[in-house]
Protein backbone atom coordinates (compact mmCIF):
# COMPACT_ATOMS: atom_id res chain seq x y z
CA UNK A 1 0.00 0.00 0.00
CA UNK A 2 1.18 3.33 -1.23
CA UNK A 3 2.28 5.71 2.00
CA UNK A 4 0.01 8.93 1.39
CA UNK A 5 2.87 10.81 2.62
CA UNK A 6 5.22 10.05 0.14
CA UNK A 7 4.88 11.79 -3.11
CA UNK A 8 3.85 9.67 -6.30
CA UNK A 9 6.44 10.03 -8.72
CA UNK A 10 6.67 8.49 -12.00
CA UNK A 11 9.78 8.08 -14.39
CA UNK A 12 9.04 7.38 -17.65
CA UNK A 13 12.69 6.36 -18.99
CA UNK A 14 13.45 4.09 -21.76
CA UNK A 15 16.98 3.42 -20.43
CA UNK A 16 17.51 1.10 -17.58
CA UNK A 17 20.74 1.85 -16.32
CA UNK A 18 19.28 5.86 -15.71
CA UNK A 19 15.72 4.25 -14.49
CA UNK A 20 17.87 2.47 -11.73
CA UNK A 21 19.96 5.75 -11.19
CA UNK A 22 16.67 7.86 -10.17
CA UNK A 23 15.24 5.25 -8.48
CA UNK A 24 17.61 4.54 -6.14
CA UNK A 25 18.37 8.59 -5.69
CA UNK A 26 14.32 9.28 -5.16
CA UNK A 27 14.45 5.84 -2.70
CA UNK A 28 16.98 7.32 -0.72
CA UNK A 29 15.12 10.39 0.15
CA UNK A 30 12.41 8.36 1.53
CA UNK A 31 10.15 11.31 0.64
CA UNK A 32 8.61 9.72 -2.65
CA UNK A 33 6.71 6.79 -3.84
CA UNK A 34 8.76 5.94 -6.78
CA UNK A 35 7.28 4.48 -10.19
CA UNK A 36 8.27 3.73 -13.35
CA UNK A 37 7.90 3.20 -16.77
CA UNK A 38 9.99 2.22 -19.86
CA UNK A 39 8.17 3.76 -23.03
CA UNK A 40 5.92 6.68 -23.10
CA UNK A 41 2.47 5.13 -23.75
CA UNK A 42 2.75 3.02 -20.69
CA UNK A 43 3.78 5.87 -18.77
CA UNK A 44 0.22 7.40 -19.81
CA UNK A 45 -1.36 4.29 -18.85
CA UNK A 46 0.39 4.03 -15.47
CA UNK A 47 0.04 8.07 -14.79
CA UNK A 48 -4.03 7.59 -15.37
CA UNK A 49 -3.87 4.27 -13.22
CA UNK A 50 -1.97 5.53 -10.21
CA UNK A 51 -2.55 9.79 -11.09
CA UNK A 52 1.11 10.79 -9.59
CA UNK A 53 1.95 14.43 -8.24
CA UNK A 54 4.61 13.97 -10.51
CA UNK A 55 6.38 12.69 -13.61
CA UNK A 56 9.67 12.69 -14.61
CA UNK A 57 10.16 12.04 -18.90
CA UNK A 58 12.83 11.70 -20.63
CA UNK A 59 12.11 13.03 -23.66
CA UNK A 60 13.84 11.22 -26.07
CA UNK A 61 11.76 8.03 -25.65
CA UNK A 62 11.19 5.27 -28.51
CA UNK A 63 7.70 5.16 -28.84
CA UNK A 64 6.65 9.02 -28.35
CA UNK A 65 8.24 12.37 -28.82
CA UNK A 66 8.43 14.06 -25.21
CA UNK A 67 6.07 17.27 -26.54
CA UNK A 68 3.58 15.05 -27.48
CA UNK A 69 3.29 12.66 -24.31
CA UNK A 70 3.34 16.03 -22.46
CA UNK A 71 -0.06 17.23 -24.32
CA UNK A 72 -1.28 13.80 -23.73
CA UNK A 73 -0.78 13.74 -20.51
CA UNK A 74 -2.39 17.31 -19.80
CA UNK A 75 -5.14 16.74 -21.55
CA UNK A 76 -5.94 14.19 -19.76
CA UNK A 77 -8.55 15.01 -16.66
CA UNK A 78 -7.09 13.70 -14.03
CA UNK A 79 -3.55 14.27 -14.81
CA UNK A 80 -4.29 17.76 -15.09
CA UNK A 81 -2.16 19.16 -11.97
CA UNK A 82 0.47 16.49 -12.50
CA UNK A 83 3.76 18.31 -12.62
CA UNK A 84 5.53 17.29 -15.44
CA UNK A 85 9.41 17.40 -15.61
CA UNK A 86 11.42 16.64 -18.78
CA UNK A 87 14.17 15.25 -18.05
CA UNK A 88 17.34 14.95 -21.18
CA UNK A 89 20.21 15.39 -22.33
CA UNK A 90 18.91 15.76 -25.70
CA UNK A 91 20.68 19.41 -27.28
CA UNK A 92 17.86 20.41 -29.21
CA UNK A 93 16.53 23.51 -28.27
CA UNK A 94 13.29 22.58 -30.05
CA UNK A 95 12.17 19.74 -28.30
CA UNK A 96 13.21 21.53 -25.02
CA UNK A 97 11.07 24.71 -25.45
CA UNK A 98 8.00 22.27 -27.04
CA UNK A 99 7.96 20.03 -24.15
CA UNK A 100 7.75 23.59 -22.19
CA UNK A 101 5.32 24.73 -24.31
CA UNK A 102 3.09 21.64 -24.18
CA UNK A 103 2.93 22.27 -20.44
CA UNK A 104 5.76 20.98 -18.93
CA UNK A 105 6.88 22.97 -15.79
CA UNK A 106 10.58 22.51 -16.88
CA UNK A 107 13.61 20.05 -17.56
CA UNK A 108 16.69 18.96 -15.58
CA UNK A 109 19.52 17.86 -17.90
CA UNK A 110 20.74 14.57 -17.92
CA UNK A 111 23.10 13.57 -16.72
CA UNK A 112 21.38 14.26 -13.29
CA UNK A 113 23.19 15.96 -10.20
CA UNK A 114 22.59 13.17 -7.81
CA UNK A 115 22.99 14.93 -4.70
CA UNK A 116 20.67 17.97 -6.21
CA UNK A 117 18.03 16.08 -8.10
CA UNK A 118 15.75 15.44 -4.98
CA UNK A 119 15.63 18.89 -4.03
CA UNK A 120 15.56 20.09 -7.89
CA UNK A 121 12.24 18.22 -7.91
CA UNK A 122 10.81 18.90 -4.79
CA UNK A 123 11.48 22.58 -5.56
CA UNK A 124 9.46 22.22 -9.18
CA UNK A 125 6.27 20.89 -6.89
CA UNK A 126 6.71 23.54 -4.91
CA UNK A 127 6.04 25.79 -7.93
CA UNK A 128 9.89 27.47 -7.84
CA UNK A 129 10.21 28.91 -11.52
CA UNK A 130 13.72 30.24 -10.26
CA UNK A 131 15.50 26.93 -10.50
CA UNK A 132 13.55 26.63 -14.20
CA UNK A 133 14.77 30.11 -14.97
CA UNK A 134 18.60 29.82 -13.90
CA UNK A 135 18.44 26.57 -15.71
CA UNK A 136 16.79 27.79 -18.50
CA UNK A 137 19.31 31.09 -18.20
CA UNK A 138 22.35 28.29 -18.11
CA UNK A 139 20.92 26.96 -20.91
CA UNK A 140 20.80 29.75 -23.32
CA UNK A 141 24.25 30.50 -22.29
CA UNK A 142 25.55 27.45 -22.58
CA UNK A 143 23.72 27.34 -26.29
CA UNK A 144 24.92 30.69 -26.67
CA UNK A 145 28.45 29.70 -26.06
CA UNK A 146 28.80 27.33 -28.36
CA UNK A 147 27.39 28.38 -31.44
CA UNK A 148 30.28 30.98 -30.94
CA UNK A 149 32.24 27.92 -30.70
CA UNK A 150 30.55 26.30 -33.54
CA UNK A 151 30.96 29.79 -34.97
CA UNK A 152 34.40 30.12 -34.78
CA UNK A 153 35.23 26.80 -35.74
CA UNK A 154 33.41 27.06 -38.56
CA UNK A 155 35.59 30.70 -39.58
CA UNK A 156 38.68 29.03 -38.91
CA UNK A 157 37.30 25.70 -41.06
CA UNK A 158 36.81 28.07 -43.62
CA UNK A 159 40.13 30.21 -43.37
CA UNK A 160 41.78 27.07 -43.49
CA UNK A 161 40.00 26.36 -47.17
CA UNK A 162 41.33 29.12 -48.29
CA UNK A 163 44.14 29.52 -47.27
CA UNK A 164 44.52 25.13 -48.65
CA UNK A 165 43.46 27.59 -51.67
CA UNK A 166 45.63 29.96 -51.82
CA UNK A 167 48.66 27.87 -51.52
CA UNK A 168 47.41 25.64 -54.48
CA UNK A 169 46.30 28.82 -56.24
CA UNK A 170 49.78 30.15 -55.43
CA UNK A 171 51.49 26.10 -56.28
CA UNK A 172 49.07 26.69 -60.03
CA UNK A 173 50.43 29.93 -60.64
CA UNK A 174 54.16 28.83 -60.53
CA UNK A 175 53.54 25.60 -62.43
CA UNK A 176 51.51 28.11 -65.15
CA UNK A 177 54.35 30.66 -65.28
CA UNK A 178 56.86 27.82 -65.73
CA UNK A 179 54.68 25.85 -68.54
CA UNK A 180 54.02 29.23 -70.02
CA UNK A 181 58.06 30.32 -69.99
CA UNK A 182 57.98 26.66 -71.82
CA UNK A 183 55.77 26.92 -73.95
CA UNK A 184 57.24 30.86 -75.32
CA UNK A 185 60.28 28.97 -75.26
CA UNK A 186 59.10 26.19 -77.74
CA UNK A 187 57.83 29.00 -80.33
CA UNK A 188 61.59 30.69 -80.16
CA UNK A 189 63.04 27.51 -80.74
CA UNK A 190 60.47 26.88 -83.79
CA UNK A 191 60.62 30.72 -85.32
CA UNK A 192 64.19 30.22 -85.71
CA UNK A 193 63.16 27.04 -88.34
CA UNK A 194 64.72 27.30 -91.71
CA UNK A 195 62.52 24.68 -93.51
CA UNK A 196 59.34 22.33 -92.66
CA UNK A 197 61.21 19.38 -92.04
CA UNK A 198 63.28 20.99 -89.36
CA UNK A 199 60.07 22.68 -87.92
CA UNK A 200 58.78 19.36 -86.91
CA UNK A 201 62.07 18.03 -86.12
CA UNK A 202 62.26 21.02 -83.55
CA UNK A 203 58.70 20.70 -82.26
CA UNK A 204 59.44 17.00 -81.26
CA UNK A 205 62.29 17.86 -79.32
CA UNK A 206 60.97 21.14 -77.54
CA UNK A 207 57.87 19.07 -76.67
CA UNK A 208 59.50 16.12 -75.10
CA UNK A 209 61.76 18.14 -73.61
CA UNK A 210 59.36 20.98 -72.20
CA UNK A 211 56.38 18.90 -70.77
CA UNK A 212 58.61 16.12 -69.85
CA UNK A 213 57.07 13.32 -72.25
CA UNK A 214 58.75 10.38 -72.48
CA UNK A 215 57.98 9.49 -75.45
CA UNK A 216 56.72 12.21 -78.21
CA UNK A 217 56.78 11.24 -82.14
CA UNK A 218 55.97 13.31 -84.97
CA UNK A 219 53.63 11.39 -87.87
CA UNK A 220 53.75 12.52 -91.33
CA UNK A 221 51.30 11.78 -93.63
CA UNK A 222 53.00 9.91 -96.18
CA UNK A 223 50.68 10.87 -99.79
CA UNK A 224 51.63 8.05 -101.82
CA UNK A 225 50.71 5.14 -99.84
CA UNK A 226 47.95 7.58 -97.39
CA UNK A 227 49.69 6.28 -94.03
CA UNK A 228 51.13 7.93 -91.00
CA UNK A 229 54.64 7.45 -90.21
CA UNK A 230 57.29 8.33 -87.76
CA UNK A 231 59.30 11.27 -88.99
CA UNK A 232 61.22 12.13 -85.79
CA UNK A 233 60.64 10.85 -82.50
CA UNK A 234 62.47 11.09 -78.97
CA UNK A 235 61.99 8.08 -76.85
CA UNK A 236 61.55 5.79 -79.62
CA UNK A 237 64.64 4.05 -81.24
CA UNK A 238 64.80 4.95 -84.89
CA UNK A 239 65.25 1.37 -85.85
CA UNK A 240 61.51 1.00 -84.26
CA UNK A 241 59.76 3.88 -86.29
CA UNK A 242 58.99 1.79 -89.18
CA UNK A 243 56.67 -0.18 -86.95
CA UNK A 244 54.34 2.47 -86.42
CA UNK A 245 51.82 3.23 -89.05
CA UNK A 246 48.64 3.89 -89.63
CA UNK A 247 46.32 4.91 -92.48
CA UNK A 248 45.23 8.10 -93.19
CA UNK A 249 41.94 7.53 -94.59
CA UNK A 250 40.68 6.26 -91.08
CA UNK A 251 37.53 8.51 -89.46
CA UNK A 252 39.42 9.29 -86.70
CA UNK A 253 42.03 10.97 -88.83
CA UNK A 254 39.80 12.35 -90.90
CA UNK A 255 37.72 14.20 -88.12
CA UNK A 256 41.10 15.65 -86.95
CA UNK A 257 41.42 17.12 -89.81
CA UNK A 258 38.42 18.78 -89.95
CA UNK A 259 38.24 19.90 -86.59
CA UNK A 260 42.17 21.11 -85.63
CA UNK A 261 42.15 19.15 -82.54
CA UNK A 262 44.31 17.85 -79.55
CA UNK A 263 42.88 14.57 -77.60
CA UNK A 264 43.94 13.26 -74.19
CA UNK A 265 42.58 8.99 -73.86
CA UNK A 266 42.88 8.69 -70.60
CA UNK A 267 42.12 5.26 -70.82
CA UNK A 268 44.03 3.37 -73.89
CA UNK A 269 40.48 0.62 -73.49
CA UNK A 270 38.53 3.24 -74.09
CA UNK A 271 39.90 3.38 -77.58
CA UNK A 272 36.86 1.25 -79.94
CA UNK A 273 38.12 1.84 -83.56
CA UNK A 274 40.02 -1.09 -84.53
CA UNK A 275 42.95 -0.19 -86.94
CA UNK A 276 43.73 2.95 -84.16
CA UNK A 277 43.59 0.29 -81.48
CA UNK A 278 46.20 -2.04 -83.02
CA UNK A 279 48.23 0.88 -83.64
CA UNK A 280 48.16 1.92 -79.96
CA UNK A 281 48.81 -1.71 -78.59
CA UNK A 282 51.58 -1.66 -81.17
CA UNK A 283 53.45 1.04 -79.22
CA UNK A 284 52.32 -0.39 -75.66
CA UNK A 285 50.68 2.99 -74.25
CA UNK A 286 48.32 3.27 -71.75
CA UNK A 287 47.60 7.07 -71.58
CA UNK A 288 48.11 9.67 -74.19
CA UNK A 289 48.10 12.73 -76.05
CA UNK A 290 47.50 12.86 -79.82
CA UNK A 291 47.86 16.02 -81.41
CA UNK A 292 46.86 17.41 -85.35
CA UNK A 293 49.32 19.93 -86.44
CA UNK A 294 47.75 21.45 -89.45
CA UNK A 295 45.01 23.88 -89.67
CA UNK A 296 41.69 23.56 -91.04
CA UNK A 297 41.39 23.80 -95.12
CA UNK A 298 39.70 27.23 -96.35
CA UNK A 299 38.73 28.15 -99.42
CA UNK A 300 41.89 30.59 -100.55
CA UNK A 301 40.83 33.41 -103.12
CA UNK A 302 43.69 34.16 -106.06
CA UNK A 303 43.19 38.28 -105.25
CA UNK A 304 43.99 37.44 -101.58
CA UNK A 305 47.17 35.42 -103.00
CA UNK A 306 48.11 37.74 -105.40
CA UNK A 307 47.70 41.15 -102.42
CA UNK A 308 48.76 38.79 -99.64
CA UNK A 309 52.04 37.29 -101.64
CA UNK A 310 53.15 40.16 -103.86
CA UNK A 311 54.71 42.00 -101.19
CA UNK A 312 56.71 38.89 -100.01
CA UNK A 313 57.80 38.02 -103.39
CA UNK A 314 59.18 41.59 -103.92
CA UNK A 315 61.33 41.09 -100.96
CA UNK A 316 63.09 38.52 -102.65
CA UNK A 317 63.23 39.92 -105.95
CA UNK A 318 66.48 42.06 -105.01
CA UNK A 319 68.33 38.92 -104.91
CA UNK A 320 67.66 37.72 -108.23
CA UNK A 321 70.26 39.15 -111.01
CA UNK A 322 67.54 39.34 -113.39
CA UNK A 323 64.15 40.88 -112.76
CA UNK A 324 62.84 40.84 -116.30
CA UNK A 325 63.55 37.22 -116.75
CA UNK A 326 60.91 35.86 -114.25
CA UNK A 327 57.49 35.07 -114.89
CA UNK A 328 55.67 36.90 -111.76
CA UNK A 329 52.87 35.33 -113.01
CA UNK A 330 54.13 31.91 -113.43
CA UNK A 331 55.49 31.60 -109.56
CA UNK A 332 51.72 33.00 -108.64
CA UNK A 333 49.58 30.21 -110.64
CA UNK A 334 52.20 27.64 -109.42
CA UNK A 335 51.55 29.58 -105.64
CA UNK A 336 47.61 29.04 -106.47
CA UNK A 337 48.30 25.12 -107.03
CA UNK A 338 49.82 24.92 -103.72
CA UNK A 339 47.99 26.94 -101.94
CA UNK A 340 45.14 24.69 -102.54
CA UNK A 341 46.72 21.24 -102.35
CA UNK A 342 46.76 19.76 -98.82
CA UNK A 343 50.09 19.38 -97.66
CA UNK A 344 50.34 23.22 -96.96
CA UNK A 345 47.71 22.31 -94.27
CA UNK A 346 48.29 18.94 -93.24
CA UNK A 347 51.83 18.44 -91.69
CA UNK A 348 50.83 15.40 -89.30
CA UNK A 349 50.41 14.20 -86.00
CA UNK A 350 52.06 14.54 -83.10
CA UNK A 351 51.90 11.28 -80.08
CA UNK A 352 52.98 11.59 -76.80
CA UNK A 353 52.68 9.47 -73.52
CA UNK A 354 54.42 8.63 -70.74
CA UNK A 355 55.00 4.71 -71.35
CA UNK A 356 57.30 3.63 -68.96
CA UNK A 357 57.19 6.09 -65.98
CA UNK A 358 53.21 5.32 -65.79
CA UNK A 359 52.79 9.17 -64.74
CA UNK A 360 49.79 10.65 -65.38
CA UNK A 361 49.23 13.33 -67.97
CA UNK A 362 48.65 16.64 -66.16
CA UNK A 363 45.41 18.32 -67.36
CA UNK A 364 46.78 22.04 -67.06
CA UNK A 365 49.85 20.64 -69.12
CA UNK A 366 47.51 19.94 -72.08
CA UNK A 367 45.93 23.04 -71.98
CA UNK A 368 49.16 24.61 -72.47
CA UNK A 369 49.92 22.03 -75.38
CA UNK A 370 46.97 23.33 -76.82
CA UNK A 371 47.90 26.78 -77.12
CA UNK A 372 51.58 25.48 -78.78
CA UNK A 373 50.12 23.33 -81.18
CA UNK A 374 47.62 25.76 -82.45
CA UNK A 375 50.41 28.20 -82.22
CA UNK A 376 53.33 25.83 -84.36
CA UNK A 377 50.31 24.77 -86.92
CA UNK A 378 49.80 28.28 -88.19
CA UNK A 379 53.27 28.81 -88.11
CA UNK A 380 54.07 25.40 -90.21
CA UNK A 381 51.60 26.94 -92.70
CA UNK A 382 53.88 30.04 -92.62
CA UNK A 383 57.14 28.26 -92.92
CA UNK A 384 56.09 25.51 -95.69
CA UNK A 385 54.71 28.78 -97.51
CA UNK A 386 58.33 30.23 -97.43
CA UNK A 387 59.58 27.30 -98.20
CA UNK A 388 57.10 26.88 -101.47
CA UNK A 389 58.16 30.26 -102.20
CA UNK A 390 61.65 29.79 -102.05
CA UNK A 391 61.49 26.46 -104.25
CA UNK A 392 58.87 28.44 -106.78
CA UNK A 393 61.84 31.19 -107.00
CA UNK A 394 64.44 28.41 -107.61
CA UNK A 395 62.27 26.42 -109.81
CA UNK A 396 60.91 30.59 -111.81
CA UNK A 397 65.00 31.79 -112.09
CA UNK A 398 65.93 28.20 -113.10
CA UNK A 399 63.42 28.00 -115.90
CA UNK A 400 64.17 31.99 -116.86
CA UNK A 401 67.64 30.79 -118.23
CA UNK A 402 67.19 27.75 -119.23
CA UNK A 403 66.40 26.22 -122.63
CA UNK A 404 63.71 23.09 -121.76
CA UNK A 405 64.42 20.91 -124.61
CA UNK A 406 68.80 20.59 -123.87
CA UNK A 407 68.66 22.11 -120.40
CA UNK A 408 71.82 24.22 -121.82
CA UNK A 409 71.65 27.87 -120.69
CA UNK A 410 69.02 29.80 -123.47
CA UNK A 411 69.92 32.28 -125.42
CA UNK A 412 68.74 34.95 -123.45
CA UNK A 413 71.32 34.14 -120.70
CA UNK A 414 74.07 33.44 -122.92
CA UNK A 415 73.89 36.95 -123.90
CA UNK A 416 73.70 38.50 -120.59
CA UNK A 417 76.86 35.79 -119.38
CA UNK A 418 78.86 37.05 -122.29
CA UNK A 419 78.71 40.95 -121.80
CA UNK A 420 79.00 40.05 -117.99
CA UNK A 421 82.52 37.67 -119.26
CA UNK A 422 83.31 40.78 -121.24
CA UNK A 423 83.23 43.06 -118.02
CA UNK A 424 85.13 40.65 -115.87
CA UNK A 425 87.53 39.92 -118.29
CA UNK A 426 88.09 43.97 -118.98
CA UNK A 427 88.13 44.21 -115.09
CA UNK A 428 90.47 41.44 -114.70
CA UNK A 429 92.41 42.23 -117.40
CA UNK A 430 92.04 38.32 -118.64
CA UNK A 431 91.22 36.65 -121.69
CA UNK A 432 88.48 34.30 -122.76
CA UNK A 433 86.79 32.78 -126.06
CA UNK A 434 83.47 32.07 -127.47
CA UNK A 435 83.26 28.58 -129.08
CA UNK A 436 80.08 28.65 -131.98
CA UNK A 437 79.04 25.24 -132.59
CA UNK A 438 76.56 24.14 -135.33
CA UNK A 439 75.72 20.72 -136.48
CA UNK A 440 76.18 19.80 -139.69
CA UNK A 441 73.55 18.45 -142.46
CA UNK A 442 71.20 18.28 -139.46
CA UNK A 443 67.76 19.08 -141.64
CA UNK A 444 69.31 15.57 -143.30
CA UNK A 445 68.46 14.41 -139.87
CA UNK A 446 65.43 15.69 -139.22
CA UNK A 447 64.14 14.21 -142.87
CA UNK A 448 65.30 11.20 -142.00
CA UNK A 449 64.12 10.42 -138.87
CA UNK A 450 61.40 12.61 -138.13
CA UNK A 451 61.73 16.16 -135.82
CA UNK A 452 61.37 14.33 -132.59
CA UNK A 453 64.23 12.22 -133.40
CA UNK A 454 66.24 14.95 -134.09
CA UNK A 455 64.64 16.73 -130.66
CA UNK A 456 66.86 13.54 -128.89
CA UNK A 457 70.01 13.89 -131.28
CA UNK A 458 70.19 18.00 -130.01
CA UNK A 459 69.82 16.46 -126.09
CA UNK A 460 72.11 13.93 -126.38
CA UNK A 461 74.76 16.47 -128.22
CA UNK A 462 73.81 18.80 -125.45
CA UNK A 463 74.35 16.36 -123.04
CA UNK A 464 77.88 15.25 -123.88
CA UNK A 465 78.74 18.84 -124.41
CA UNK A 466 78.33 19.66 -120.57
CA UNK A 467 79.83 16.77 -119.49
CA UNK A 468 83.31 17.53 -121.78
CA UNK A 469 83.26 20.85 -121.09
CA UNK A 470 84.89 22.73 -117.62
CA UNK A 471 82.35 23.82 -115.13
CA UNK A 472 83.78 27.09 -115.33
CA UNK A 473 82.59 27.06 -119.14
CA UNK A 474 79.49 27.84 -120.27
CA UNK A 475 77.32 25.58 -122.82
CA UNK A 476 74.43 27.13 -123.93
CA UNK A 477 71.73 26.47 -126.93
CA UNK A 478 72.26 29.60 -129.35
CA UNK A 479 69.08 28.73 -131.07
CA UNK A 480 67.74 25.81 -133.69
CA UNK A 481 70.92 23.43 -133.68
CA UNK A 482 73.68 26.17 -132.94
CA UNK A 483 75.46 26.13 -129.34
CA UNK A 484 77.91 28.25 -127.95
CA UNK A 485 80.67 27.71 -125.39
CA UNK A 486 82.03 30.41 -123.19
CA UNK A 487 85.17 29.56 -122.11
CA UNK A 488 86.75 31.89 -119.22
CA UNK A 489 90.27 32.40 -119.11
CA UNK A 490 90.86 30.00 -122.63
CA UNK A 491 93.42 31.86 -125.22
CA UNK A 492 92.06 31.05 -129.23
CA UNK A 493 94.36 28.34 -128.91
CA UNK A 494 93.42 26.23 -126.27
CA UNK A 495 89.84 27.34 -127.22
CA UNK A 496 90.35 25.33 -130.88
CA UNK A 497 91.80 22.17 -128.72
CA UNK A 498 89.05 22.22 -126.55
CA UNK A 499 86.62 22.88 -129.77
CA UNK A 500 88.20 19.74 -131.85
CA UNK A 501 88.52 17.64 -128.37
CA UNK A 502 84.11 18.20 -128.88
CA UNK A 503 84.53 17.97 -132.34
CA UNK A 504 86.04 14.55 -132.21
CA UNK A 505 83.29 13.12 -129.17
CA UNK A 506 80.77 14.25 -131.21
CA UNK A 507 81.87 12.39 -134.14
CA UNK A 508 82.46 8.81 -132.05
CA UNK A 509 78.87 9.45 -130.53
CA UNK A 510 76.63 6.42 -130.73
CA UNK A 511 74.01 7.74 -133.57
CA UNK A 512 71.89 6.86 -136.39
CA UNK A 513 74.18 6.77 -139.29
CA UNK A 514 73.16 8.90 -142.13
CA UNK A 515 73.17 8.62 -146.28
CA UNK A 516 72.76 11.54 -147.63
CA UNK A 517 75.45 13.01 -145.27
CA UNK A 518 79.03 12.99 -146.24
CA UNK A 519 80.96 9.98 -144.23
CA UNK A 520 77.42 8.88 -143.18
CA UNK A 521 77.38 9.79 -139.23
CA UNK A 522 76.38 12.85 -137.33
CA UNK A 523 79.25 15.67 -137.19
CA UNK A 524 79.83 19.51 -135.73
CA UNK A 525 81.25 22.49 -137.11
CA UNK A 526 83.29 25.03 -134.62
CA UNK A 527 83.91 29.02 -134.95
CA UNK A 528 86.30 30.67 -132.53
CA UNK A 529 86.47 34.38 -131.35
CA UNK A 530 88.82 35.34 -128.73
CA UNK A 531 88.07 37.79 -125.90
CA UNK A 532 89.80 40.71 -126.63
CA UNK A 533 92.13 40.24 -130.27
CA UNK A 534 89.05 39.77 -132.08
CA UNK A 535 86.05 41.60 -130.67
CA UNK A 536 85.22 43.71 -127.31
CA UNK A 537 81.53 43.83 -127.54
CA UNK A 538 79.52 40.87 -127.39
CA UNK A 539 78.35 41.99 -130.72
CA UNK A 540 81.49 41.73 -132.22
CA UNK A 541 82.60 38.18 -130.66
CA UNK A 542 79.62 36.68 -131.96
CA UNK A 543 79.87 38.26 -135.49
CA UNK A 544 83.69 37.08 -135.41
CA UNK A 545 82.62 33.20 -134.05
CA UNK A 546 79.68 33.52 -136.54
CA UNK A 547 82.47 33.79 -139.51
CA UNK A 548 84.76 31.56 -138.56
CA UNK A 549 82.03 28.86 -138.04
CA UNK A 550 80.88 30.10 -141.55
CA UNK A 551 84.16 29.39 -142.88
CA UNK A 552 84.25 25.90 -141.49
CA UNK A 553 81.06 25.18 -143.27
CA UNK A 554 81.90 26.51 -146.35
CA UNK A 555 85.54 24.69 -146.21
CA UNK A 556 84.15 21.15 -145.63
CA UNK A 557 82.61 20.79 -142.53
CA UNK A 558 83.20 18.94 -139.23
CA UNK A 559 86.03 21.30 -138.42
CA UNK A 560 87.05 24.31 -136.17
CA UNK A 561 87.70 27.48 -137.54
CA UNK A 562 89.11 30.73 -135.58
CA UNK A 563 88.54 33.87 -136.75
CA UNK A 564 92.50 34.54 -137.38
CA UNK A 565 92.64 31.55 -139.49
CA UNK A 566 91.02 33.72 -142.56
CA UNK A 567 93.70 35.85 -142.49
P1 LIG B 1 74.58 22.90 -142.24
O1 LIG B 1 74.42 23.56 -140.92
O2 LIG B 1 75.61 21.86 -142.23
O3 LIG B 1 74.73 23.92 -143.31
O4 LIG B 1 73.24 22.14 -142.59
P2 LIG B 1 71.94 22.14 -141.75
O5 LIG B 1 70.94 21.29 -142.38
O6 LIG B 1 72.25 21.88 -140.35
O7 LIG B 1 71.62 23.64 -141.89
P3 LIG B 1 70.37 24.58 -141.72
O8 LIG B 1 70.70 25.73 -140.86
O9 LIG B 1 69.91 24.92 -143.09
O10 LIG B 1 69.26 23.78 -141.06
C1 LIG B 1 69.16 23.69 -139.66
C2 LIG B 1 68.14 22.67 -139.39
O11 LIG B 1 68.15 22.28 -138.07
C3 LIG B 1 66.73 23.18 -139.69
C4 LIG B 1 65.91 22.41 -138.77
O12 LIG B 1 65.28 21.32 -139.43
C5 LIG B 1 66.86 21.84 -137.77
N1 LIG B 1 66.51 22.30 -136.47
C6 LIG B 1 66.69 23.51 -135.93
N2 LIG B 1 66.22 23.54 -134.67
C7 LIG B 1 65.75 22.29 -134.40
C8 LIG B 1 65.10 21.67 -133.28
O13 LIG B 1 64.88 22.29 -132.24
N3 LIG B 1 64.76 20.36 -133.38
C9 LIG B 1 65.00 19.66 -134.52
N4 LIG B 1 64.64 18.37 -134.53
N5 LIG B 1 65.54 20.20 -135.56
C10 LIG B 1 65.93 21.51 -135.55
MG1 LIG C 1 72.27 26.10 -138.49
MG1 LIG D 1 73.53 23.05 -139.29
Amino acid sequence: MANPKKIKVLYIEDDTDVRMLVRKVLDKKGSFHYMEASTGLSGLEIAIKEKPRLIIMDIDLPDIRGDELTTKIKNTQALKDTVIIALSGVREQNIREKVLVAGAAGYIKKPIDVAKFPDQILRFLAGDKEVVEQEEKEYYHEQYELSIVDRLTHKVQELEISNQRLESTSQNLARNIKSFQNMLGSISALQSCQNPAEFKKILVQEIARNFGFERCAFLDVNHENMSLEVKYAQGIAQKDWGRYTYPVTSPAIQQFFKENQIIQIQKVEEVKEPLLKSFLDELKTRQFVFAYLGTPIGQVQSTEIREGVLPLLESFLPSLHDREDMDIDIILGNLEEYLSSESLYRAGFLFMDHQGTGREIDDNEIRFLETLIRTASYMYQNISLMEQLRFLFIKAEKEAITDPLTNLYNYRYFIHQLNREISRAQRHHSIFSLIMIDIDYFKNYNDAYGHQSGDLILQRIARSMVENTRNSDMVCRYGGEEFCVICPELSRGDAKKMAEKLRQIVEKLELPQIETVPGGKLTISSGIASFPEDGDTAYQLILNADRALYRAKATGRNKVCAIIDET
